[in-house]
């Protein structure tokens, strides 16, 4: 590895999975700016999916259903996985996760998991570059997964154009879930296993917190779906182009882009300014000085 990771362009702009998966590696030791830098103009064309929910719901399996309904159109794919808790890594994908390795085999698909604990940022970090690689790398679609716990799930608002909730029926995290204020981040509920007796129950607690709420122009669309089965995802996906179009329509892609832009740019100014404070507290000769002083000294130095 050298320091920047500049010399996998090549490889990358040839499209080799290899440069990519590389490149992704830079940018969960924190090296990615130089390879970001050079990328950005490339990035820009992808539909980034964003895909939560609580652990269990089906996540991966819809996962896997998107990927191949994606793959059936002919798109190319990136799935970035995050998993606070436990890193999605080969051992599981060999358990439930088996659909998922279906696609291992296939040269268009890459998929990446990446553990957002020990990230400084979590999400908005490592993922961040990583959608971004994945975008410049020419992937047609781009899912990122993640479980929603924490305020990983807001993040992926942050970062994606449509964002999906997964919930399924009989299941007290789907009610904590909807009053978390997770209402708010979701452009497409899914609810999942509605092969389940309480999947209508569901349905009607979804549609009665959303009669809650006021919405302004898109309207959360609510689609049930049988992931093991693959029933419901033509129905997903559509829900996911009307969102699309809508975003397209109005403009609103632009705003989104724009504010997931600026996210980024926050958390990364927010990272350096935050080390730099805490050399600063350290090192800073502000012992004699009172609190204000002391903070205005510090800042004088930035
Ligand atoms: P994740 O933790 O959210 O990624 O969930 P998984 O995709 O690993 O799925 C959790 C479990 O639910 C697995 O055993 C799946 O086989 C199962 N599952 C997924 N979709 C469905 C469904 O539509 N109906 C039923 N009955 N089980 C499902």
């Amino acid at each position: 590895m050298t320091d920047d990771g500049l010399e996998l362009l090549h490889d990358f702009e040839l499209r080799k999975p290899r440069a990519l998966a590389r490149a992704i590696s830079y940018a969960e030791a924190g090296r990615g700016a130089a390879l970001v830098g050079a990328l950005y103009s490339k990035a820009g064309r992808a539909t980034i999916l964003g895909l939560t929910g609580p652990p269990g719901v089906g996540k991966s399996t819809l996962c896997a259903g998107l990927v191949a309904k994606a793959r059936s159109l002919g798109k190319t794919v990136g799935v970035v996985s995050v998993d606070p808790s436990s890193p999605f890594s080969h051992g599981a994908l060999l358990g439930d996760r088996i659909r998922l390795v279906e696609h291992f085999t296939d040269p268009d698909v890459f998929i990446r998991s990446m553990a957002s604990r020990g990230h400084l940022g979590g999400l908005a970090g490592a993922t961040a570059d990583a959608v971004l690689l994945m975008d410049a790398f020419g992937k047609d679609v781009v899912i990122v997964e993640t479980v929603g716990v924490g305020q990983s799930e807001i993040a992926i608002a942050d970062l994606a154009q449509t964002t999906l909730v997964a919930l399924q029926p009989g299941s007290g995290d789907s009610i904590q879930v909807l009053k978390a204020g997770i209402m708010e981040i979701a452009d497409v509920f899914v609810v999942n296993k509605s092969d389940h007796p309480m999947a209508n129950q569901l349905r009607r607690e979804i549609r009665s917190t959303m009669e809650m709420l006021e919405w302004e122009g898109w309207v959360p669309e609510l689609v049930a779906t049988q992931a093991l089965s693959g029933e419901g995802i033509d129905e997903l996906w559509n829900a996911i182009e009307r969102h699309a179009a809508y975003l397209n329509e109005t403009g609103e892609i632009v705003r989104r882009r724009r504010d997931a832009f600026v996210h980024q740019v926050r958390q990364l100014a927010m990272g350096r300014l935050a080390a730099r404070l805490e050399g600063a507290l350290r090192d800073g000769d502000t012992g004699d000085l009172d609190p204000y002083a002391a903070a205005d000294r510090i800042l004088a130095t930035f």
